[in-house]
């Protein structure tokens, strides 16, 4: 049979596949980023994805959500440029506005679970010609439309924690839990999407079934805006010139590591913030 091992991804493998970034290089060369997200009752998460994927080494970030949220992030995310899009109630109704010549896209964080969440999501899933990654409320819209997922002729990535992964499989948390690595390959393969499954340990899973478990990161994650960081890492290395199981790998480690690094470092599990994983990312840069 098939061989079904899983092996931990370690600071030699980030090491060994890492892209460096070429000398005569130019911000084209390192993707264009676009993030699809926000809403007036959640302008945070889109500001942490967007500034976590600058850091991370996006050459250019676009972010489209409703125009109240550019005004408040306009001045945190001073490096990328905005797309206002129509909105209802203060979320996106609309991707109309956006053309798609992105290298990747990530599409979920704050937008929040309305109606038309499932509609956007189908219109960025057909349009994007590239990798798109699907965060948070994103993946409530998700369940919707699976079905059709496994037809994209470019790589689908889902990030869910263990709640959103266990409503998409329609099991319980517990159920899940007791079967991470089951669930995550049957949903993957199913489908034809990478899976990224977050927890205390996060595994990363391919449609053809390889899987990877991290043992990096630790408790001072356990607080609002990790994942929304990690959406953004994720998002810088799916753009950079590396395949995309090397990038859901590598950018989960950055992610733990520098959690790590800053724990022993500066701060503490109580105090550690999802921002100061943006800002300690240098730290974990500088030791590879
Ligand atoms: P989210 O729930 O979307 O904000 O994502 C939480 C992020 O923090 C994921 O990357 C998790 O893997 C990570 N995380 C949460 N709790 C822990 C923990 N106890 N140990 C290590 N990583 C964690
Ligand atoms: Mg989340």
């Amino acid at each position: 049979g098939r061989n079904k091992g899983c092996s931990v991804w370690t600071k030699s493998d980030v090491v060994a596949s890492l892209p460096e970034r070429e000398p005569f290089s130019h911000k084209g060369s390192h993707g264009k980023g676009l993030v699809i997200g926000g809403s007036i009752q959640m302008p945070g998460s889109v500001t942490m994805t967007s500034r976590a994927a600058l850091r991370a080494g996006a050459g250019l970030l676009t972010v489209a959500t409703v125009s109240k949220v550019i005004s408040i992030l306009a001045s945190s995310v001073t490096e990328a440029t905005f797309i206002p899009l129509e909105e209802q109630e203060g979320r996106i109704s609309s991707v109309e506005g956006i053309e798609f010549g992105y290298d990747g896209v990530a599409i979920g964080m704050g937008m929040g679970r309305h109606r038309e969440g499932k509609e956007l999501l189908e219109k960025v899933l057909k349009l994007s010609e590239s990798p798109v990654l699907i965060d948070a409320d994103g993946l409530y819209a998700l369940k919707g439309y699976l079905s059709e997922v496994k037809s994209r002729s470019y790589p689908t990535i889902i990030t869910p924690h263990p709640g959103e992964m266990a409503h998409l499989l329609d099991v319980s948390i517990p159920e899940l839990l007791e079967k991470p690595f089951h669930y995550s390959r049957q949903f993957a393969s199913r489908y034809g999407v990478h899976v990224v499954l977050k927890g205390a340990f996060t595994l990363v899973t391919t449609p053809d079934e390889k899987q990877w478990v991290h043992t990096t990161g630790n408790v001072g994650l356990a607080k609002g805006g990790s994942g929304d960081v990690l959406a953004g890492m994720l998002l810088a290395m799916v753009m950079q010139p590396q395949t995309v199981e090397l990038a859901l790998n590598n950018g989960v480690w950055l992610h733990g590591s520098t959690a790590d690094l800053l724990t022993e470092q500066a701060h503490s599990t109580y105090d550690l913030l999802a921002t100061d994983l943006i800002d300690g990312l240098s730290k974990t840069y500088r030791t590879i």
